[in-house]
């Protein structure tokens, strides 16, 4: 049923009896203590600081489950692990978590087994973030801009519009001379062609990422003949009202055979074998990666925000299968001599979903209401460079993202507003 409360599992979440500062020292008594779970947020927290609960809560779910440690508690230098060999090299992969899902479903007792692979495989080998805020708007597509551009970008969500602010692909090209063969994106919808360059003074057309719009390939590739394939081509799950018509369904095919290397024909057969659209993602990405290996890949994935459609199974299938695709990417970076041991992989929601109190909000099933559960995520962090096994609840941003990314990749990203988060660095 849309909406309702879903069971806890009965396990008792100890987060809030003990909250241990992110300065480490010893464990203090929580102002109140309540056992928090993600289920009970908004209704018995509407006076206490629900982002810093929610953190601490993912914190100590994530200790208590995998046997992360406290980040702040760990003394030593930078965790670069590899030098300057590792930085020549370097590749990064941002995957972005699927149009976002809340705690209670995820990293929380009732909703870990949704996710057994970040939990089991990812996690213990990341550095996680407990503590992000997202202060923007609640959009897919002027999420994912702000994400790119470490700017919090005001566009309509609803429209083909690049971003305001120069995106992490030009600062990568610009800065380092990179060419455009570097820099991809691979992106949930048609709404999303511009995000790869933005239209800022000194930057833009020429200098940013190309993006591969997996649901266009396949149109083109079947030439309207989609037969069996309408459940990989649904543009977007929010409004049927925006559905950009792009043009260049020859450039489309040209971009299959010279870019990805697969004919028509492979491509369109293999599409058949595929469940969701963020399965067929992740198989251009794959692709992408063994033809071109880019230094720069962003991965939208997007199959979670089904949930707009209210359908809480539907909603849970998404998670546990982009739970699946995320391991599953992360274990082919392992394979491919390009990127083994020298690539970092990113892994973090745009944004959440409302929580099931607040008011005027639908719970999963939308992102509304700007509720902290719909503003309070994560992000994971591992790979190349970074330390595994620990957690952070100091607060960061979005926004912070693309700065980090310079950071590690050798670019300045001049224009963001975020900072580079130091314990990645
Ligand atoms: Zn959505």
């Amino acid at each position: 049923m849309p909406g309702a409360l879903r069971p806890a599992n009965g396990q008792a979440h100890r987060a809030s009896l003990f909250l241990q500062n992110s300065t480490g020292g010893l464990p203090k008594p929580a102002a109140r203590a309540v056992p928090f779970c993600a289920t009970m947020l908004s209704r018995f927290t509407p006076y206490r600081d629900v982002p810093g609960l929610l953190s601490r809560s993912r914190r100590d779910f994530l200790r208590d489950t995998t046997g992360m440690a406290l980040g702040s508690a760990l003394v030593g230098g930078s965790p670069f692990l590899h030098g300057q060999a590792v930085q020549r090299k370097r590749k990064m992969i941002v995957v972005t978590f699927g149009g976002g899902a809340r705690d209670q479903e995820t990293f929380a007792p009732e909703g870990q087994g949704n996710i057994p692979h970040l939990l089991g495989e990812l996690a213990p080998q990341s550095t996680f973030f407990t503590h992000m805020t997202n202060r923007g708007i609640l959009g897919h597509y002027v999420a994912t801009a702000s994400l790119v551009t470490g700017v919090y970008e005001t566009l309509n969500n609803f429209s083909a519009t690049p971003p305001a602010h120069p995106t992490a692909f030009e600062y990568f090209r610009k800065d380092l001379r990179q060419p455009v063969s570097n820099a991809w994106v691979v992106a949930p919808s048609n709404g999303f062609n511009r995000i790869g360059e933005s239209s800022s003074a000194g930057y833009g057309p020429g200098l940013g990422a190309r993006v591969i719009l997996p649901k266009h390939l396949l149109q083109a590739a079947t030439a309207g003949r989609f037969g069996d394939l309408n459940h990989l081509l649904r543009d977007n799950y929010e409004t049927p009202l925006f559905t950009p018509v792009l043009g260049g369904g020859e450039v489309e095919l040209q971009q299959l055979e010279r870019v990805l290397k697969l004919s028509v024909d492979d491509f369109s057969s293999h599409a058949r074998t595929l469940s969701s659209p963020d399965e067929l993602s992740v198989y251009v990405v794959k692709q992408l990666m063994r033809q071109q290996a880019p230094s720069l890949l962003w991965l939208t994935l997007h199959d979670i925000d089904v949930a707009h459609t209210g359908a809480f199974s539907l909603y849970l299938q998404a998670i546990q299968r982009t739970d699946r695709l995320c391991a599953e990417l992360w274990n082919f970076v392992q394979s491919e001599p390009e990127y083994r041991d020298n690539t970092t992989m990113f892994i973090l929601p745009d944004f959440g979903r409302d929580a099931d109190f607040a008011t005027g909000g639908n719970g999963f099933q939308h992102h509304r209401t700007g509720d902290a559960a719909s503003r309070t995520t994560w992000m994971m962090a591992l790979g190349a460079g970074v330390r595994q096994g620990v957690v952070y609840d100091n607060p960061v941003q979005p926004i912070d993202l693309v700065p980090t990314l310079g950071s590690m990749m050798g670019f300045a990203a001049s224009r963001a507003q975020g900072r580079p988060i130091a314990e990645l660095l």
